[in-house]
């Protein structure tokens, strides 16, 4: 739970929201019945009930971008009609709203929520005891909103900047193992959920450290790259890849098993032994390859994935070994050779 808030920042504001309506709002809502003014307790408690629910349903579903726009609009237009129901001492709720609709939703959403909710509550008039007391409060609303927007703006430059710095490898430009860890907890939630197979391909370049002994840094540098672009032409936008490390990559393959990603990973071999070239010769690589069991975890499924690739290395490179098959060989001491017919 901790972690969840720590790394996705919208989910947090959604929380924070949550927690301050019901911190906020409940101590209202309950003075309001008491003092008999049943509509605005209604109102404050259907403000909290659609917090509260947009809440639960970021948590459950994780589609934070949805429930973000629902709490939005849910905020302004409680806060719109608090400030018409109660009068002046409704108005304030609206300039937290001004602030959190920056963080919840989309920037142009976020300012027509906040121009439209300033401008309903002006129309609708009733709030103000005067004139003086209405443009005050539009210009006050204005401004903060300015406020809200170049700070949320910034905050968000500066978020994906980092994200960026924090999960591509500089070299090749594809996601590194941090960003690697993620992708697999969720490709290991999505299959326990939906049943969708999932396959890791460990691919390992062969005998990478005589290209860089022999031809220098920059050539292997540049084996790496041709190595990247070579995969991602030959793969499906649905495939993810990785640099685990080194000269190792891991290849993440959503809905694919038995005979198609046999003919996936026979097809990268083939095209990486035709293609793939250093000014020694022919680049090839090891491949380890395991299918996502049931119930397994993400480093007993990656372990798999290894040992697979270390048979690959041990039974003479440029090969692939399927880990399913390495166990079941591994039992009757069988020949792990015949593990890749290649
Ligand atoms: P094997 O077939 O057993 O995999 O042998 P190998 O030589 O490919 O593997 P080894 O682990 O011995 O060497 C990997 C080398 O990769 C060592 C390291 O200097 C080099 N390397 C790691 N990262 C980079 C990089 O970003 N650029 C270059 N040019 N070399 C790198
Ligand atoms: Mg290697
Ligand atoms: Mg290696």
């Amino acid at each position: 739970m901790f972690y969840r808030l720590k790394t996705d920042f919208r989910l947090s504001i959604i929380t924070l929201l949550g927690a301050s309506a019901l911190l906020g709002i409940t101590p209202f809502a309950v003075m309001r019945f008491l003092q008999g003014n049943s509509l605005a307790g209604t109102v404050d408690l259907s403000i909290m009930l659609g917090i509260v629910s947009g809440v639960i349903y970021a948590w459950k579903t994780g589609d934070t971008r949805r429930s973000g726009v629902v709490l939005a609009v849910v905020a302004c237009g409680g806060a719109v009609t608090v400030g018409t129901v109660v009068g002046e001492p409704g108005l304030f709720w609206l300039y937290p709203c001004l602030v959190t609709t920056f963080f919840l939703a989309p920037p142009r959403l976020a300012i027509f929520l906040n121009l439209a909710s300033i401008v309903a509550l002006l129309l609708l008039d009733k709030a103000f005891v005067s004139k003086v007391q209405m443009w005050s409060f539009a210009a006050t609303a204005v401004v903060v909103s300015a406020c809200a927007y170049v700070f949320a703006h910034r905050n968000r430059n500066q978020r994906e900047r980092l994200e960026h710095l924090a999960t591509i490898d500089p070299l090749t430009g594809v996601r590194n193992r941090r960003a690697m860890d993620e992708e697999l907890e969720l490709a290991a939630s999505h299959a326990t959920r939906n049943g969708v197979p999932y396959a890791v391909v460990l691919l390992d370049i062969d005998h990478f450290k005589k290209i860089n002994d022999e031809f220098g840094h920059g050539i292997g540098d540049r084996v790496l790259v041709e190595l990247v672009a070579l995969i991602e032409r030959n793969t499906r936008k649905a495939d993810q890849l990785f640099r685990y490390g080194g000269e190792e990559f891991v290849l993440l393959l959503p809905g694919t098993d038995g005979v198609g990603l046999r003919a996936v990973i026979h097809n990268l071999q083939q095209v990486m032994r035709r293609h793939m070239r250093s000014p020694g010769g022919v680049v090839t690589a090891s491949f380890g390859v395991a299918l996502l069991q049931t119930g397994e975890t993400v480093d007993s499924w990656l372990a798999r994935a290894d040992s697979a690739l270390y048979e690959a290395k041990a039974t003479g490179r440029d090969r692939i070994i399927y880990a399913d098959e390495l166990k079941a060989q591994t039992g009757t001491a069988a020949n792990l050779a015949e593990c890749s017919q290649t």
